[in-house]
């Protein structure tokens, strides 16, 4: 088993103003073959607690840690971060002009692996990845992200969570933009990766739409910039029935 701790995160950004924290103490367990459900408001700072996990330059962490089995992520390069085992979605979501979707894939596969994967296996389990998400066999000769939809960017997404087999995801709005043919689909596509690799999630999302989908095991509700209460399933059951309106009274109101 492997664990990724966050303890205690303290994270701003650089605004016209000055220094603004965003994340004003998280802390999080997440062992591998759990799936946690980050659930909140808009502007609550879920997006800032992926990309910081990331190591996008943009997000300043001013205190506390984030570990993978006692390892110092933070310490670590965005590559070092892949091959840690850590799969940020938003880590490739640029157009790459003149990569081919292909190339690419094995590419970052070796760069991950520390060695190329064999020749035999990899074609025969990228086509099988692509059929399972049903993408077109055609996007294996385009460019990376070049002129795909939302949708398929997230099918993409999921391919390479497939391929990569990492111990931990961080699927920000994954969601969002999806149809609901799209979202079982990729749905399906999280799912296997976490059957087959017991792989670890953190499933970031504003609706509880997905969680029909993508059973958690554990839902955390950050309301501005902390945890503001965890629990079971139930819980993303109470959200779908009460929305946030809850937790931004209890904010205003301190
Ligand atoms: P969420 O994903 O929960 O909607 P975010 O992490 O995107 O929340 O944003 C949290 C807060 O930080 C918001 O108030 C947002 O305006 C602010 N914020 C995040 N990123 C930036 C940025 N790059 N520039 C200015 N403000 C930002
Ligand atoms: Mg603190
Ligand atoms: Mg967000």
């Amino acid at each position: 088993m492997s664990t990724l701790e966050i303890k205690d995160l303290h994270v701003s950004i650089e605004t016209e103003n000055g220094p603004k924290e965003i994340l004003k103490g998280v802390s999080l367990t997440v062992n591998t073959g759990e799936t946690h459900a980050i659930m909140g408001p808009n502007g609550s700072g879920k997006s800032t607690l992926a990309a910081t996990i990331a190591g996008h330059p943009r997000y300043e962490v001013t205190s506390g840690s984030i570990t993978l089995d006692g390892e110092d992520v933070l310490e670590m390069d965005v590559d070092e971060r892949a091959r840690a085992g850590l799969f940020l979605a938003m880590q490739y979501p640029v157009e790459i002009p003149g990569v081919t979707m292909t190339n690419f894939l094995r590419t970052a596969k070796t760069a991950i692996d520390g060695e190329a994967p064999s020749l035999r296996h990899w074609s025969k389990d990228v086509k099988s990845a692509m059929e399972a998400l049903k993408i077109n066999p055609e996007f294996a000769n385009r460019n990376v992200n070049e002129g795909f939809s939302g949708g398929e960017k997230k099918r993409v997404e999921i391919l390479q969570l497939e391929l990569f087999k990492p111990k931990f995801a961080v699927l920000d709005e994954t969601d969002s933009g999806l149809d609901v043919d799209a979202l079982r689909v990729v749905s399906e596509g999280v799912n296997r990766a976490q059957e087959q690799n017991q792989m670890g999630t953190l499933l970031i999302t504003h609706y509880t739409r997905i969680l029909r989908y993508i059973k958690p095991d554990y839902v955390h509700v950050f309301v501005d910039g902390q945890v503001a209460e965890s629990g079971g399933p139930e819980l993303a059951d109470r959200l779908e029935n009460e929305g946030y309106v809850r937790f931004e009274t209890a904010t205003a109101g301190a």
